[in-house]
């Protein structure tokens, strides 16, 4: 049966582009989104993020495939038919214009009538809690400001659909903080679907109904923020999104959901199946930091490892521990600072312990990419 077509408001299918002829930096990008979703592409520079909001936005051609609108085909629409609001992260007001009159500007192209104008202008000063400003400069307004008078610039046409390239890239981390509450507050309060890009994964996960993280042209996984975290799809995945410790390790036998592997130092270990096929002879070990623990006696059963301690290091609310394995493989636990939080000499050993489920075997062929 055909979805219901709020659930395909947005539908990318096998876009591809090339800027060269030669290299496809966009490779075969399929993508739905409702109505009224907030989703985030994210992935490292480079990756094909703003080349597929260019393609949406009707900047940049695409070279095949489709991007459908309600069903309906947009790729052979004008840019300004498309009736997208776009928030970019350099998307300079016009600085001789006041603030009142930038917020006119899309109402004035549109040929709103002048009084219905300046209603839409207060009621949108008055959401982005500027209505003192109306008359100010863009000039005479901080970058938060200004960032918040760009929002209201793509939203006061009331466009269905917003894009949003890294728009909040060039300010400090409280004012992004502000602007990404900002941002979630608006889109809440208005409906409209957002298509967010970033290669912040923490701003991704705080922000977004689903994320769809790309690397190299391809999507690596289209999940909501807790699946990404709790349940990433490869060993890039559970490299980029948080953190990880990934042990290299052997495949040894895998059923159903579940493979015993042994890890690097000759350990053997259980873990949730990621995307290792039964044959694979190597794999990654992925578990989280805050996942594990330091075994003291009275602890339940799980996997077990022994390792040495390497350094401790104070974060204020957590403590990070760094250990080796027999092998030299690196392991990072986080741990709530409290008064369990225990203190080792260099060199000392000690027992690491996490439960299975906490815990994935994946294809190591894929090699991990760190974000920026
Ligand atoms: P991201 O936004 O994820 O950083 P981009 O979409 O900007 O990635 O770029 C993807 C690839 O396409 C990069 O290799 C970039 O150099 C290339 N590229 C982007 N825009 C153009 C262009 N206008 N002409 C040629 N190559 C481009
Ligand atoms: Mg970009």
């Amino acid at each position: 049966m055909e979805a219901p077509q709020q659930d395909r408001f947005l539908q990318f299918s096998n876009v591809k582009k090339t800027y060269d002829q030669k290299t496809l930096v966009v490779k075969d990008f399929n993508l739905d989104v409702k109505q009224g979703e907030f989703v985030t592409l994210l992935g490292p520079s480079g990756s094909g993020k703003t080349t597929v909001l260019m393609m949406l936005a009707g900047f940049e051609n695409v070279t095949s495939g489709s991007i459908t609108v309600n069903g309906h085909p947009i790729t052979k629409t004008a840019p300004y038919k498309r009736n997208i609001g776009m928030v970019f992260q350099n998307y300079a007001l016009f600085p001789h214009m006041t603030v009142a009159e930038n917020l006119a500007y899309p109402l004035t192209v549109r040929k709103m009538p002048k009084a219905q104008i300046k209603e839409r202008v207060d009621q949108y000063l008055k959401l982005i809690e500027l209505s003192d400003f109306g008359s100010r400069h863009p000039g005479q307004l901080s970058g938060g400001q200004r960032q918040r008078v760009a929002l209201a610039r793509a939203l006061i046409f009331e466009p269905t659909l917003v894009l949003m390239d890294e728009p909040l890239g060039a300010l400090d981390k409280k004012l992004r903080e502000q602007m990404q509450f900002e941002i979630t507050r608006l889109h809440k309060k208005l409906g409209f679907t957002v298509i967010y890009v970033t290669h912040d994964q923490v701003e991704a996960l705080t922000m977004s109904s689903r994320i769809a993280v790309f690397n190299e042209g391809v999507v690596q996984q289209y999940a909501s923020p807790d699946d990404l975290y709790e349940r990433p799809a490869n060993a890039f995945v559970a490299n980029f999104i948080g953190e990880n410790n990934l042990i290299p390790a052997q495949a040894i036998t895998l059923t159903g959901g579940s493979m015993a592997a042994r890890m690097a130092c000759g350990t053997e270990v259980m873990a949730n199946n990621g995307n290792c096929e039964a044959d694979d002879q190597h794999c990654i070990v992925s578990i989280r930091p805050e996942k594990l623990s330091i075994i003291t006696d009275g602890q339940p059963d799980g996997n077990r490892v022994a390792a040495h301690f390497v350094a401790r290091h104070y974060v204020g609310d957590f403590i990070r521990y760094y250990f080796k394995l027999s092998d030299g493989s690196h392991v990072t636990i986080k741990t709530l600072n409290d008064t369990k939080a225990p203190e080792f000499t260099e060199g000392q050993s000690a027992t690491l312990g996490w439960t299975a489920g906490d815990c994935y075997a994946f294809k190591s062929h894929t090699h991990p990419v760190r974000g920026e």
